[in-house]
């Protein structure tokens, strides 16, 4: 796992903003995975997420403060949270400046239509090259089609590892595009869910608010987190 903290992003949001906003502008290609402890330790155990993790083509942000906290814990300087809901807002504020395009893949149809809805009125320079929800059976189909609309921005909304699978499969197929898989961040942006209150994003305790609201995600936080702290506690003795 320690391969993957190296090549974390390490600087704070303003400069990856900044790093978003060029790249934009310059029609450079990039593929953000916004990691959490999660997306690490399915990296030990899958190839393809692992592989993944260490391309040099793909930037690794701490979404995750188990990733800041563990990372720091290993005496890397990682500075703070890179949320994927962060990236998705700034791109979608940047690509309205910029009159960019978008293409949305995943959540249900509901919150798609709705993420639609509220670009459209909130961005309106933002141009929708498309927008299909993430149950449809074919998504290497669905894919084929943001393809032949070479857009700017790509927002692949499946939760993890399936987006960045699948945005990794057909990555090769593009010459620009900002991709993103940003998980639950449409669930936000539509307004069907909502974010923890400042203070707990502040405090570092998103991932509880979360938990406490959808309980049925204790499991998955105990097989991943849970795992993960002591994983990391094991990495800083043996160091
Ligand atoms: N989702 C989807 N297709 C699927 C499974 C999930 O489009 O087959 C969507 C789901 O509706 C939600 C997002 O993927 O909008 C995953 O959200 P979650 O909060 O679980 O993501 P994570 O915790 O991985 O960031």
């Amino acid at each position: 796992m320690k391969k993957y903290f190296d090549r974390l992003y390490s600087d704070s949001y303003q400069e990856f903003e900044k790093i978003l906003k060029k790249n934009l502008e310059k029609n450079q290609k990039m593929f953000v995975v916004t990691a959490n402890p999660e997306t690490f330790m399915i990296g030990a155990n899958d190839q393809e997420v692992s592989q993944i993790l260490l391309d040099a083509e793909v930037t690794i942000v701490p979404d995750g403060i188990g990733i800041v906290k563990g990372a720091n814990m290993l005496g890397y300087k990682v500075k703070e949270r890179i949320p994927g809901i962060e990236i998705a807002w700034s791109l979608l504020k940047e690509g309205n400046k910029q009159q960019k395009t978008i293409y949305l893949l995943g959540a249900s149809e509901e919150v798609k239509e709705k993420t639609v809805e509220k670009i459209k009125t909130d961005y309106p320079n933002l141009k929708i090259l498309g927008a299909v929800n993430g149950y449809g059976k074919d998504k290497d189909k669905d894919f084929e089609e943001i393809k032949k609309t070479n857009p700017d921005i790509v927002l692949v909304a499946l939760g993890i590892p399936a987006q960045e699978k699948l945005i990794y499969k057909h990555l090769n197929d593009f010459e620009k595009g900002i991709f993103v898989g940003v998980g639950g961040s449409l669930d936000v942006i539509s307004g069907t869910k909502k974010r923890a209150p400042k203070i707990f994003q502040k405090l570092g305790l998103e991932w509880l608010y979360r938990l406490a609201k959808e309980p049925k995600r204790i499991k998955r936080f105990y097989n991943s987190n849970v795992k993960f702290i002591f994983k990391v506690k094991k990495m800083k003795k043996s160091k």
